[in-house]
Order: structure tokens, then sequence, then C-alpha cells
């Protein structure tokens, strides 16, 4: 996305038309299929590479659609009341794509963010392993140069959304282990994984299991392993230059976290539509459930505290549009958000009573999938941190 991304009403409104349309033909009769088998859904994937959701926020200059953030977030909020499995392949790899557009040399855009735009090349982000999530300056995946022209990367990562169906990965990986501070020795590779002439792995590249979980099913969560594995140096250390990829990492992807909250936004907004429709035909002592009073303050702050989120992801997106660093915006977002989603899943669940709990009706799937909006793009427990550290910094006495 460029900083000056901007979309006209009319277009924001016929594309968003687009996916709504979609949504209710293709994805609302098939997603609870996928999701209860845990199947990728190959031909949904497909669709979305048509709609251009691959290259959402990449520069049409590149072939991407350059989508300002806030369509962005509006686009993963409606995709997510629907199935949020699905905002899952087009997040991750939007992220790897916008780590390029970000940091990459041109020769970098050239190369890698066409056949990103159109999806040819699909994949996401690989920061995690088995024993770093958030501390992921501890990570032990090594990029060690070999001559003049390539690196070879040893490690495993895990946890890595679009592993496994993908055919491309940004990699966090140690250039100079032994840096101190140890951000200083970490870099980030554009590592293709698949060959796609044979569809195997590439040289050095072993893709792992898909993980089962208790939610975000469909798509590919998994681990892969590297050992030896040679990339080029000039197309795949982003920027051409070691030590910057905690930053990449980190720093400069706020829309990661506003995407998350939007994902928040969706599965709350459908778990409240649900609640209020099932709160006006269920009847017990004679009347509409919707009628008690207990049954009414939960409705109540479920619609308050969705309308809540809804406000608080459009304004960090709005304020990641205007350009800058906006830490505390995003993570207040994605914190009250994805905190909300879960609450408003859970309450939707109470108020449908056992059918609630059913796996013919929606409810149970929102109240499995919101759980990981607390966990990844940051825990929820360092986005409070985040907020304090940035309220103070924001405000020297
Ligand atoms: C379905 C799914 C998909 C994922 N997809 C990806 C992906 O595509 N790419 C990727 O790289 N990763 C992915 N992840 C991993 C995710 O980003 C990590 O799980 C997340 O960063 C947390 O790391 P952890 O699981 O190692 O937890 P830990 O870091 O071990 O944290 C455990 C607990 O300790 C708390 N904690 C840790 N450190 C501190 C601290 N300093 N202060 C206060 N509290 C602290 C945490 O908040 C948490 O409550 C995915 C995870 C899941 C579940």
């Amino acid at each position: 996305m460029s900083e000056t991304s901007t979309i006209s009403e009319a277009d924001e409104r016929a594309l968003l038309d687009s996916i709504d349309r979609w949504l209710e033909k293709k994805v609302a009769p098939v997603a609870a299929k996928f999701e209860q088998a845990d199947e990728y859904p190959t031909e949904l994937v497909q669709d979305m590479c048509e709609l251009g959701l691959m290259g959402a926020l990449i520069d049409p200059k590149y072939g991407g659609l350059g989508l300002p953030a806030l369509t962005y977030a509006r686009i993963v909020a409606r995709v997510s009341e629907e199935w949020m499995s699905l905002t899952g392949v087009f997040n991750s790899h939007v992220m790897m794509g916008l780590i390029v557009q970000k940091f990459g040399t041109e020769a970098q855009k050239e190369h890698w963010l066409p056949t990103f735009a159109t999806g040819e090349m699909r994949g996401g982000l690989a920061l995690t392993e088995p024993d770093a999530g958030t501390d992921l300056q501890g990570i032990r995946t090594t990029a060690r140069r070999s001559g003049n022209d390539k690196y070879v990367l040893n490690g495993a990562k895990l946890w890595i959304t679009n592993s496994i169906e993908g055919d491309v990965l940004a990699v966090l990986a140690k250039t100079d282990p032994e840096a101190q501070p140890r951000h200083r020795g970490m870099s980030m590779f554009i590592v293709p994984t698949r060959d796609k002439a044979t569809g195997g792995d590439m040289p050095g590249v072993m893709r792992g299991r898909k993980l089962p979980k208790l939610g975000y099913r469909g798509v590919d969560t998994g681990e892969i392993a590297f050992d030896d594995c040679p990339v080029d140096a000039a197309l795949s250390l982003v920027g051409g230059e070691e030590g910057k990829g905690f930053l990449m990492a980190t720093g400069g992807l706020e829309v990661g976290r506003v995407n998350v909250a939007a994902r928040g936004v969706g599965i709350a907004r459908r778990a409240l539509k649900e609640a209020v429709a099932y709160a006006q035909v269920r009847q017990t002592m004679g009347k509409p459930i919707a009628q008690h009073q207990a049954i009414q303050l939960m409705l109540g702050e479920m619609a308050a505290k969705t309308r809540a989120a809804e406000l608080m992801v459009e304004d960090a997106a709005r304020a990641y549009d205007r350009g800058g660093r906006v830490d505390m915006e995003a993570g207040m977002a994605k914190w009250f958000a994805t905190e909300t989603a879960f609450q408003v899943a859970t309450d939707s669940m109470r108020i449908h009573g056992a059918y609630g709990y059913s796996k013919e009706f929606p409810i149970e799937r929102l109240y499995r999938d919101a759980p990981l909006l607390m966990i990844g793009e940051g825990t929820n427990e360092m986005q409070r941190i985040i907020i304090a550290r940035q309220l103070i910094a924001r405000n020297p006495v």
C-alpha cells in the first residue's frame, strides 16, 4: 500500500458489494462443511485471488489493488462474519507482500510483488518457532552467508499459516546469532518453499504437518524446517541489508494488528446478529426470550461493545492511512475488538442455550475462532504493555 492510497466511495461500495455477493453465494453454503472437515478450501482461495484480495494492499504499479487500510479492514470484517479462516489465507500473504513493498529493494519489488498480487505465489510470515513466540529475539533459525550471492538457512518454524499450501514465506532468521542487542543480528528473507514445477519442497525445505486446531480450521497452520536451504542473496534478503529483520517483523506492520481487530469485529457482529434473531423466536414462559430482562442486559452490552470495536478499528485504520507509527491505536483496537469478539461469542452461545453448543449452528464456530485473536499478532497481554509504553512515550513529563 502506498502512503497515499485512496478509493472513492463509489468504488469502495462496488468492491464491498462484490465481496458480499461472493460471501453469500459461494462461502455461506460451504463454510461449515470445510471448517468441520478442516479441509483447505481450494476453490474459495482461487476466488479470492480473482477478487484481488491477495494484492489488496499492494501498489497498483505492481498489479495490486492498492487499497487503504480502512477499506481493507472493512473487507476483513465482512469475510470474518462469514468464515474467519479465509482472512488468514489472504492476510498472512498480504503481510508478506507488505514487507517486500515497505522494505524491499526495487529489484525485489519487481520480482516478487506482481506474483504476490495475483496469488500465483502465495505464502505468509514465518516468525514463530517451537521455543520463541512473543520473545521473537530468541529465535534460533540462522541464515549464513555462502559465497557472494547466497545465504543458507537452518532452523525450524512452527505455527506458520499458509506454510503447507503456500509457495513462499517471509522468514525471520539470525544472520549474527551473537549480536547484542539481539535484534541487531536478525534479518528477513523471502524464501520459496515449493518447487512450482514438481509441487514438491524446494531444496533444503521440509514442509511438515498441518497442525490440528481448536478453531481457524480449513486454513493450514503448520510446521516447516530448513536444512541447509540455499536462497539467492539479492532476491531474498529483504532490503539487501542484514540486521533489519526485527523491525520488519514487529514495526511498521501495524496493519496486521488492525486486520486481527477487524476479524474480531466480524466475529462479534455475526454473533450479535445471530443472538438478536434467535432471541426473538425462542420462547420461554410464554414469551420470546428477547423480552426477558436477563437477555436484554446481555444484548445491550453485546451491541454497545460491538459498535465500540467497529469504531476503534476504523479509527486505527484511518490513523494508519494518514501515515506514521500507530502502535497505540492498532494495539487498542486489537485488544478491545478481540476481547469483545470472545465475550460476544460466549454471550451469544448462552442466549442460544443448547443450540449454541450444536455444530448445526454457527455460534460454536465463532466461539472456537475467537480465542486465536487474543494470541496472534502479539498477544493481548503484550498489546496492553505496548499501549502503556506508547502512552508514556507520547506524554513525557
Ligand atoms: C492458529 C495460529 C496461527 C498462527 N500463525 C502464525 C503465523 O502465520 N506466523 C507466525 O510467525 N506465527 C504464527 N502464530 C504464532 C503466534 O504468533 C504466537 O503463538 C504468538 O506470538 C504467541 O507466542 P507463543 O505461542 O510462543 O506464546 P508465549 O510467547 O510463550 O506466551 C505465553 C504467555 O505468556 C505471555 N507473555 C509472554 N511474554 C510476556 C511478557 N514479556 N510480558 C507479559 N506477558 C508475556 C503471553 O502473553 C502469553 O499469555 C500462530 C498461532 C496460532 C495459534
